[in-house]
């Protein structure tokens, strides 16, 4: 067995061993969803002070308002009663550091895992790799600001969410671990 499979079963072993949240509601029992990044740097639970059983958290790379991402939002509101959203991109995020051709071109040239050096990601491995990676819109973010206030804006606008919900846009600082609202992406947010 794969010395991370052990260690994960491990750790759910002495989880369960203690777990008394086996009565919990299926609807959120704070009201409240969570977009952010799957960056391991981030732990929605600890940032934002939640329990099992409290809010939605929906991470995907870079935190962004992908057609996915909304899909979870729309659920979360229509069938499980969640009445505010947050939008929490996050301080040195990977999306930054490569744009839409960038990881075409090291996807076309192997499936091997790219090294990040001075100037950027170089691929190592060896073919083939795969022209599928230009049919992805990868969602890199060139201004992170920006980039919350586009989701927090693309959110607001779309048809199946309900003026109602207020949807908050902030960026977590990876070096100190605090949320600074956007302004301009709460602003974007706010219900009607
Ligand atoms: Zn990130």
């Amino acid at each position: 067995m794969s010395t991370i499979l052990s260690e994960v079963l491990q750790a759910n072993e002495t989880y369960a061993e203690s777990f008394t949240k086996g009565d919990l509601a299926l609807p959120p029992a704070r009201g409240f969803a969570i977009l952010t990044c799957m960056d391991a740097r981030l732990d929605p639970a600890k940032y934002a002070g939640l329990s099992e059983g409290d809010a939605h958290v929906i991470r995907n790379a870079g935190g962004r308002a992908s057609d996915d991402a909304i899909r979870s939002l729309v659920i979360s509101y229509k069938l499980l009663g969640t009445a505010e959203w947050f939008v929490i991109h996050h301080t040195d995020c990977g999306m930054e550091f490569f744009t839409d051709d960038v990881i075409r071109g090291l996807l076309a040239s192997s499936l091997e895992t790219a090294q990040l050096g001075e100037g950027g990601f170089t691929d190592v491995g060896e073919g083939p790799g795969s022209a599928e990676a230009a049919y992805i819109d990868w969602l890199t973010i060139s201004d992170q600001a920006q980039a919350v206030v586009d989701d927090v804006a693309r959110i607001r606008n779309h048809p199946l969410v309900p003026s109602r919900i207020p949807v908050y846009g902030y960026v977590y600082d990876v070096s100190t671990g605090r949320l600074v609202e956007i302004p301009a992406a709460t602003e974007a947010g706010a219900a009607t």
